[in-house]
């Protein structure tokens, strides 16, 4: 865990906004809404972020799974859009039925499944992987994986590096990485682009915080997979078959991934206030300092 606070975060991914998509110019000021019901005829499909949208920690937001149910109900699509790459599938099914929700696993699209889906086809590299669990790897199966540890062969000797989740990672295998990338430039994946993620007591470095660094450092590029760029958004639109892209609602608590993204996949966002990244933070200022402004605000979604 690393102790920032939501404001110091959102500076770290101004910090990093060259290697964002570029926000391009939409709605000049944003309509305030209580929650999303008052919207809902508006749209047929909702993308929904999971952490400050859907639950906080091991908890729903209250009045969200029966708001999701009111919009099935109306004949209404609604995914989960989420940057979580570490976990298997299943475990977060599990996780968002343990909350109260039912999202059938090919409706919740995530980060990871951004990179898989590209890589699929890839044969011939052996790719170094930042892992970060013991969850088995089998959506990457075809390819030949080896897991970055303290052991610095791993590094020398990877075609190419997959950073996927960070919970394992350290200061030391780092190192390790940047000096393989300044001895060797090599490509670097990244299935999950936010820097911090909050957590029930403070915020922890996720994937794209060592990718930025080590970007600062080494020169290399990243490719990100995941929110803000536009791959996971086609991935859910496709998802969706061939929907008209006005009638979709993306809806999240962070500005520089859900909203950003949104803008770039040419659909319609919204900001969430009481809840997640700017709750209790002057979210006007946020948006006017970061130039990212969503079509709504909503108190509650
Ligand atoms: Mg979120």
């Amino acid at each position: 865990m690393i102790s920032i606070s939501a404001q110091e975060a959102f500076a770290a991914y101004e910090a990093v906004r060259h290697r964002l998509p570029a926000a391009q110019i939409r709605a000049a000021t944003y309509r305030e809404i209580d929650t999303l019901d008052e919207v809902a005829a508006e749209f047929d499909a909702f993308l929904l972020d999971a952490f400050g949208v859907l639950n906080i920690g091991e908890t729903a937001i209250p009045g969200v799974p029966e708001r999701i149910e009111g919009f099935r109900a109306a004949g209404k699509r609604v995914l989960v859009v989420s940057n979580a790459a570490s976990v298997a599938k299943s475990e977060l099914r599990a996780k968002y039925d343990r909350l109260g929700f039912d999202f059938p696993e090919a409706d919740i699209i995530t980060s990871r499944d951004t990179m898989a889906a590209f890589m699929r086809g890839a044969k011939g590299m052996t790719w170094g992987v930042m892992q970060g669990s013991n969850a088995p790897m089998e959506d990457f199966s075809a390819l030949a994986l080896t897991s970055l540890g303290d052991d610095g062969a791993a590094y020398r000797d990877a075609d190419g590096f997959l950073l996927i989740g960070s919970g394992t990672w350290t200061e030391k295998r780092q190192s390790l990485l940047e000096n393989a990338l300044q001895e060797v430039p090599r490509r670097v994946l990244v299935a999950n682009p936010d820097i911090v993620a909050p957590r029930e007591n403070g915020f922890s470095a996720e994937p794209g915080y060592f990718a930025h660094r080590l970007a600062d450092k080494t020169g290399i590029t990243p490719e990100f997979f995941g929110k803000p760029f536009g791959n996971i958004y086609d991935l859910a639109l496709a998802r969706l078959g061939g929907i008209d892209k006005s009638r979709v609602l993306m809806v999240g608590d962070s500005l520089h991934t859900d909203i950003l993204g949104a803008r770039t996949a040419g659909i319609s966002s919204a900001l969430v206030s009481e809840f997640g990244f700017f709750a209790g933070e002057d979210i006007a200022a946020a948006i006017a300092t970061s130039g990212i402004v969503p079509d709504y605000v909503v108190a509650r979604p």
